[in-house]
Formats: C-alpha cells, structure tokens, sequence
C-alpha cells in the first residue's frame, strides 16, 4: 500500500512505497569499506605523533598523555576569512587521537570529549562579527564525502542562514504565530504519547524515526530543552553521550558499518529563535541515493517503515 506523509519541520512530502525494497537492484551487493583495525596510521595527519602535518588547535582537551580531542583550521576550506562575499572559518575536529575509533565503537567519554568541543566551537565561531550560522557535520566514509578516514566532523561559520535552515524556521515561527505554540513541543508531546516512532526518550532528548523524512532510514534526535548549543550544561553532555553510544551500537546491529551523515540542526547566532525552534540532530545513513523522480519532483520516496525501524532501534 502506497500513503503519502509530509515531514512537520520541513514540510517534505515523503511517499511510502515499502515493497520498493524487493526491487531485484536492492540485492545487488553494494560493498562498504572494510573497518579499520590500527591505532595509528603513519600516514594519517590526523593520527597523534603526526602533529607536524597540521596546524596549531584552535581548541583541545587534554589527559595525562596529551590531547585526546581538538579542532584545527582545515587545510583546504569550503570558505574562509579572505572570501570575496561569504566570510567564515572552517574547522575541522579530530574526534579521538585514535585512527580506528568510529561512532560505531567510541565510548561515553569520548563522546563527551567531542560534544564539549562541538560546544566550545560553536560558542567561538558565534563572536566572529560575520558569523550568523554555524553548520556541525559529520560525513563517515567515503560514500557520505569524506576524504580521510581518521574520525573527524567539521563546523564552518557562516553569514548567512542556510536555505534548509531558514525553511525549518520558518516552519517553525508560522506554526508559532499561528497556534501561541511550539511545533517542537508539540511534536515531543505526541511522539512520546503515541510511542511506536521512540527509539530512546530521556530527560533532555528524543530520538526518534520521523513520520516522514526524505532521507530514506533517517533518525532524528530533538533537544527538549530551549537551549542554544553553547547552553549545553555537562549533565546533559553525559546524557546525549550515553545515548550515542547505544544508539550507534543498534545502528551496527541493523545495518553493519553504514556510512552516514550526521548534522546538527543549531540555533542561528543572533535573533531568538529559541522559544519555537529547537536543536536538532539529523543522522542519514548514505546507502539510498534520489532518482530522477526525486531530483525533478521534490517529492521522495522511502521504503523504510519509521515504526518497525523504530521497534528495532529502540532501548
Ligand atoms: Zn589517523
Ligand atoms: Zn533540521
């Protein structure tokens, strides 16, 4: 049975074909990369011992033998300071010391470590005097861009608002003039209310699996709280830290060593969009790519259904 859905925070229209997946081209083996098993790459500018290769950090945390996680100006930058109309700076963050480590295998601390850094970046690059937005991605694997494979995510100051961004916000503020309510807070309430699309409810987040999404397989993780990113308070830098590390282990029980990408949704710099728009986190897995139908319609197509994929991701 074919149904349409539209995605509330960005109002895709998404159809749900579920029997495309017995199409005879979704069993042809698509090979991933093989996992990395060393610690340390010779090679790798990224891997410690090899800081000769890089430039100063802009930002590291430290443990008793040297940095363990920092940021970097990136060598080869989307944009940077001398940029004729579009100024920003481009960092890159080195997520552990360790070539080997991934999303799939890091453990609490190590995700502390990284989002006290994705904090400390978006707190700093938000008093460039240019800055409007700051963009925090994450590409794994060579299928999802990227081009080394040392764990690293990247976060570029903008100035401007992006067009997916300022879509969302605007969704968001007509919803709020319209109803005297947040959209967010609405959909928190209802998702946790109707329980099947609840991959993990906490304190402070929700994951979920949307309703609609266009991007095929999409969780999606919603910051409760009206909190700009740089608000983050360490006990909630634990708890998403706790959550990544089982969310990305049940990700690996159902679809092995997928390559993804992950970006956070953040507030934009100035303006206070807080009290109708919340953080949010999008992570696409990069298995499915749009067809001809997609890229000429606006209009997706998924084969995954959110509620059993949910059932299977939840703890
Ligand atoms: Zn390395
Ligand atoms: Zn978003």
């Amino acid at each position: 049975m074919k149904e349409m859905r539209v995605d509330a925070l960005t109002n895709d229209m998404v159809i749900f074909a579920e029997d495309r997946t017995k199409r005879p081209i979704d069993k042809v083996n698509t090979n991933d990369e093989e996992e990395i098993v060393s610690e340390y790459e010779k090679d790798c500018p990224f891997c410690k011992g090899n800081e000769k290769y890089i430039p100063e950090e802009t930002f590291k945390i430290e443990d008793e033998n040297g940095w363990v996680c920092k940021s970097i100006y990136n060598k080869f930058p989307i944009i940077d300071q001398d940029s004729e109309n579009i100024k920003g700076v481009h960092e890159v963050i080195i997520e552990t010391s360790k070539h080997n480590k991934t999303f799939y295998n890091m453990n609490v601390s190590e995700f502390e470590n990284l989002f006290t850094v994705y904090k400390n970046r978006y707190e700093s690059l938000s008093n460039y005097k240019d800055t409007e937005y700051i963009s925090i991605f994450k590409n794994f694997l060579r299928k999802a861009g990227a081009s080394l494979q040392h764990p690293h995510s990247q976060i570029v100051s903008l100035p401007i608002i992006p067009p997916e961004v300022n879509n969302e916000i605007e969704i968001a503020k007509n919803y709020y003039d319209t109803n005297n309510r947040s959209l967010y807070e609405d959909i928190i309430k209802e998702e946790i209310s109707y329980g099947k699309r609840v991959i993990h409810n906490s304190e402070n987040f929700l994951v979920i699996v949307p309703y609609a999404t266009k991007y095929n397989g999409e969780v999606r993780i919603i910051f409760k709280q009206n909190i700009k990113l740089n608000q983050l308070k360490i006990d909630s830098i634990n708890e998403i830290s706790n959550i990544f590390v089982k969310l990305f282990e049940n990700l690996y029980n159902e679809r092995g060593y997928m390559p993804f990408n992950l970006f956070i949704h953040t507030h934009p710099v100035k303006g206070g969009t807080e009290k109708y728009y919340n953080t949010h986190i999008h992570i696409v897995p990069r298995r499915y790519s749009f067809g001809g139908f997609e890229l000429s319609m606006g209009v997706y197509v998924a084969s995954t259904n959110p509620e059993q994929l949910a059932q299977r991701l939840k703890f």
